[in-house]
């Protein structure tokens, strides 16, 4: 067979479980760099998806290929987003429970692309009625409406989701979509008054002003030119290629009318929008004592209008404060510096709330009002933790929220299956990984954490600076592993580390942040946010434990539980999908090692294949076990009257299973890979 390239050569190995050759990284990236020359972007660990950004089109994703897909074994086909779609929601249209879907990586990696996808199979392959089309319809269109408020162009992605997102599609009983709910959480409404060099403002804006029809923009006292908007040109990247505001801006308004928007919110919408605009064109000039004053107020009475805000109030609440003195009220005016900090705080809060109502909207849209009883698939799809030249209290919020998204998956995957293992007294070497949780903690922990400081530093206005919590911090970080300042580095770290600035050894890399802005920012609606996003987080933990117990009990010998769905093959799993950014500068086709390497390390994947690897991808309790399979035996159909482990060690010698592909725990059976399990299923099919 000399010179002959096999498929097996040409395109890698499909899960990297079967990878023969050793388990080590170098191996990993060669598969994983072979498939994604032959556009092959999906890998299995196990059950856990990997995917890569291949920046290009690929042909892959046709209603075709969804057909494909449909209600086929996970390993029978080459790997793909519609498999792992497919297979949640045959496990829970089987097993009629929850599942969830953790779509995770590093900004530009493809997680909105997939979680696009997901929900694109779900629209379109799940079994249908029309009344239920346009439910259908809605969830789909959430999407550009959403993106176009939510996402922006940053250094790193051309359509950063800037706000993170988990949405449930709710299946009724016959595993049709029948509504949906989103929540949004940390939309990063500094990005209104403010970007960052290369960087531009939430899509909305250039949509509206580039492609908004002229009777609008008259309306609307906009002009068709973002140079005009000093909230839109601060950094003069109004134009990027990749992007096209015209075309998205009809996707858009259509979609509005789909949700059900009619012209009167979709005026009230756009008003809003556009009195942002306004407001970021309101001037302030020093008067002779230096207090701010208008130079001319034609923005503001737009303002004014579109909010239906009377102009005086609007011009007083920008430049003047009120002090509540005894009984009085004091007017105290403001220095243009405090009147342009006023100015960017009510644009900032103004577009925040319209984002929320935006999502209410879209929520009524989608629910469901029939009673019936549904299951559901949640998506996560959360920003990916950001490293730039300068990081301030947004980076800090963002990495923090990915620190916990680790933290759930080693919860979840690494620590509840060794410690599966050791409570089934299944000989096992454990496998080594690094838990975050130090992390977490340093981050978290009450009273002493990184937040707590900065909220008792926040109860002590007009005292407490960014620089009084940064000592703090040295304060009460001094010795952490994981936390450095200037003061407290060693000789070689202090070099390129400011007096204000601290750095946290986060779980995916140093990443240091300037504290300039903290205790404003915290001051701030988003710091509310990033708690519930922890909260969030750890209720979906929660479900997940919860239905896990629940589904247990099912041991207790209840014949209808015993003979119901529930106990299909699959044990109930969360399922993941890990986004990878093959390469910074957006091209197509580029692997960058270097870049992919770092990824694959601090995403785990390496570990998460040891566990994969020596462990067993499926298990069931005895019971369950031969009450799905004593059919196949003669000696256990139609009663075992024993024990049931032994029962189901007699099945398993009857079927021919080898002794390196199952072992026997306290109450569990384990199943090295799922193809033993599928070819059992096929016996049973026979
Ligand atoms: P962020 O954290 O910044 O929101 P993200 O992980 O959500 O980033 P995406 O917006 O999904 O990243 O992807 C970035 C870009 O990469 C997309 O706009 C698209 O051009 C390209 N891309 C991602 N996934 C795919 C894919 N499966 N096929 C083709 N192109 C893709
Ligand atoms: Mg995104």
């Amino acid at each position: 067979m000399e010179g002959a390239l096999t498929a097996r050569d040409r395109v890698g190995i499909q899960d990297f479980v079967l990878l023969d050759t050793h388990t080590s990284e170098t191996a990993f990236l060669g598969n994983l760099k072979k498939r994604f020359s032959e556009d092959l972007i999906y890998t299995y660990i196990g059950t856990l998806l990997v995917s890569v950004n291949p920046y290009k089109e690929l042909d892959i994703y046709s209603k075709k290929q969804m057909d494909i897909y449909m209600g086929v074994n996970f390993f029978e086909l080459p790997p793909h987003i519609y498999a792992l779609a497919d297979n949640a929601y045959h496990t829970m249209m089987a097993e009629a429970n929850n599942h969830f879907i953790l779509i995770s990586g590093e900004s530009g990696a493809g997680k909105t692309e997939a979680s696009k996808k997901i929900l694109q199979y779900y629209a379109v392959s799940c079994p249908s009625t029309t009344l239920l089309d346009s439910v259908r319809d809605r969830m789909l269109v959430s999407n550009p409406v959403l993106e176009a408020f939510g996402n922006a162009k940053t250094l790193k992605n051309d359509n950063s989701s800037r706000f993170g997102k988990y949405m449930d599609i709710q299946f009724d009983i016959q595993g049709d979509a029948v509504g949906g709910h989103i929540l949004s959480y940390l939309l990063e409404k500094s990005r209104v008054v403010h970007q960052n060099h290369g960087e531009r403002n939430f899509h909305i804006f250039y949509q509206l002003v580039e492609g908004g029809e002229e009777d609008l923009l008259h309306q609307l006292g906009l002009e068709s030119n973002c140079q005009h908007y000093s909230y839109l040109v601060q950094d003069e990247c109004a134009n990027v290629t990749s992007i096209n505001d015209k075309n998205d801006w009809k996707t858009v308004r259509n979609a509005l009318s789909v949700i059900d928007f009619d012209e009167s919110d979709i005026q009230h919408l756009f008003g809003i929008i556009a009195s942002v605009l306004h407001l970021g064109n309101v001037q302030f000039e020093a008067d002779s004592k230096g207090y701010a004053t208008l130079n001319k107020n034609t923005e503001l009475r737009w303002v004014s209008t579109l909010l239906g805000i009377n102009v005086q109030v609007l011009q007083e609440g920008l430049t003047y404060r009120k002090i509540e003195a005894k009984t009085d009220e004091v007017l105290s005016p403001f220095t243009v510096d405090h009147a342009i900090y006023a100015r960017n705080a009510l644009a900032k809060a103004i577009y925040g709330r319209t984002f929320t109502w935006l999502v209410n909207k879209i929520n009524d849209s989608m629910e469901n009002k029939e009673p019936s009883r549904k299951t559901v698939i949640g998506l996560l799809d959360i920003y990916g933790f950001e490293v730039f030249y300068v990081n301030s209290f947004e980076q800090f919020c963002i990495n923090y929220c990915n620190e916990k998204l680790q933290q759930l998956f080693i919860q979840l995957t690494l620590k509840s299956e060794q410690e599966e293992y050791e409570a089934e007294g299944i000989g096992w070497e454990p496998v080594q990984f690094f838990n975050n949780k130090i992390i977490c903690d340093l981050v978290e922990e009450k009273h002493r954490g990184i937040i707590s400081v900065l909220d008792e530093e926040c109860l002590r206005p007009g005292e407490a600076t960014d620089f009084t919590f940064l000592e703090k911090l040295e304060e009460k970080m001094g010795s952490h592993p994981h936390f450095i300042t200037h003061k407290l580095s060693d000789k070689k770290i202090r070099k390129t580390l400011d007096r204000g600035d601290f750095r946290l050894l986060h779980y995916a890399g140093e990443v240091t942040y300037g504290v300039v802005g903290f205790i404003d920012k915290n001051n701030d609606m988003l710091y509310r946010n990033i708690k519930y996003v922890s909260l969030l987080l750890w209720s979906i933990i929660h479900v997940y434990l919860t239905d896990k117990l629940l589904g247990d009990s099912t041991t207790d010998p209840r014949p209808s539980s015993l003979l119901g769905l529930t106990d299909i093959l699959m044990s109930k799993e969360p399922w993941y999908v890990r986004c990878l950014k093959s390469n910074e500068s957006k091209q197509p086709g580029r692997f960058d090692d270097v870049l992919v390497r770092h990824q694959v390390k601090y995403l785990g994947l390496m570990e998460h294949l040891r566990v994969r690897r020596a462990g067993f991808a499926y298990r069931r309790r005895y019971e369950l076990f031969l009450q799905r399979y004593k059919p196949l035996c003669p000696a256990t159909w139609p009663h075992w009257r024993g024990v049931a482990a032994e029962g189901v060690e007699v099945l398993v010698q009857h079927l021919g299973y080898l002794p390196d592909e199952y072992k026997m725990g306290r109450t569990k059976i384990f199943i090295r890979h799922p193809r033993t399990l599928f070819a059992t299923e096929d016996a049973f099919e026979v």
